[in-house]
């Protein structure tokens, strides 16, 4: 047995396939490269109001195609940037590329916004805080950050001192996979967010367990009672999409509504939806 264990154990060693990041290098220094040559590129998935049907945003999702290695998902490689301390960077450039995206939207009332994922460490930062208002110009209303709840509760304080100029621009804050993380209510408060996003942990089985069922309840109620909206992800299909509609949540995204994808797709299809609501209302020159 002790043998059979011995060699399983190597075997598993070797057929383990290596997590990028750990003892990589060279990766790294790809990775360097590819941020510094602007060759990552980024998908958009489309943010539901789920009682109006209506698209109020996309977040942006960055991919990263390894000339050798092929596409590497982003729980692989953002680690990786964060070890680096070269995630700041990528961030304010995606967030650069998706806001000039977002100009080709078509207008509509209130405008949607664009969701970009970014680090406490980013926010404790004051020159980057500067360069993304920048990078905002007068479209600071349609942009909202969005910060994992593990990761904001590190540093709530440098987090919370960085909200105040984001809010004057108009930029919202999200913290993301809510309810996966250890949030203090006091921080909370603190932080006064603009939305919290349900982590998808809580949404996969939710049809089939109570528990999901109530924490999902409750965190809609947190989320209203602090003024928050609040916004469920990885929803895959539309039952689920129902009951979150019936349980007060505000916005929906996931599989089942749309898939990630390029940011022509996503113009395209806005502008198909605003073309099919213009001809249901009998064409805009006819409506006065
Ligand atoms: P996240 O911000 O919570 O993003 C949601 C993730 O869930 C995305 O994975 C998305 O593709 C996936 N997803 C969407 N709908 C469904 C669904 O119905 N079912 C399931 N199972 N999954 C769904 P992705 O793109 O692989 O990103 C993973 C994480 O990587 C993100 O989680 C975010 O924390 C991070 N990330 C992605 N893009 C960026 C970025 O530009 N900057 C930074 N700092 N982090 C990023
Ligand atoms: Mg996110
Ligand atoms: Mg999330
Ligand atoms: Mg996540």
């Amino acid at each position: 047995l002790l043998v059979i264990g011995f060699f399983g154990h190597l075997w598993w060693r070797r057929s383990r396939p290596a997590a990028p990041g750990d003892d990589d290098p060279a990766l790294i220094a790809d990775l360097r490269d590819a941020i510094a040559g602007g060759r990552l590129d980024f998908m958009l998935q489309p943010k539901l109001d789920l009682r109006s049907g209506r698209w109020v945003g996309a977040e942006l999702l960055v991919r990263w195609n390894h000339p050798q290695r092929g596409p590497l998902a982003p729980d692989e490689f953002v680690p990786m940037a964060e070890q680096a301390r070269v995630i700041g960077t990528m961030n304010l450039h995606l967030l650069r590329c998706g806001l000039q995206q977002r100009r080709q939207w078509p207008q509509a009332e209130p405008p949607l916004h664009l969701s970009v994922n970014v680090s406490a460490n980013d926010l404790a930062d004051a020159q980057l805080v500067d360069d993304i208002i920048d990078a905002c110009g007068q479209a600071g209303t349609g942009l909202m950050l969005e910060v994992t709840e593990t990761d904001v509760m590190r540093e709530p304080e440098r987090v919370a001192e960085a909200l105040p100029r984001l809010r004057e621009h108009g930029i919202r804050i999200a913290v993301d996979d809510f309810g996966a993380g250890h949030s203090s209510l006091v921080n909370l408060r603190r932080l006064a967010p603009d939305e919290l996003k349900i982590d998808k942990s809580f949404v996969a089985s939710l049809l089939n367990s109570r528990s999901d069922q109530a924490i999902v309840t409750a965190i809609v109620g947190l989320a209203h009672e602090l003024g928050a909206t609040v916004a469920a992800e990885g929803i895959e299909d539309e039952a689920t999409q129902r009951w979150l509609a019936d349980a007060g949540c505000d916005v929906g995204q996931g599989f089942g509504i749309a898939r990630p994808m390029t940011a022509g797709e996503f113009t395209a299809l806005l502008v198909a939806q605003q073309a099919a609501n213009n001809s249901a209302q009998g064409g805009p020159e006819q409506q006065s």
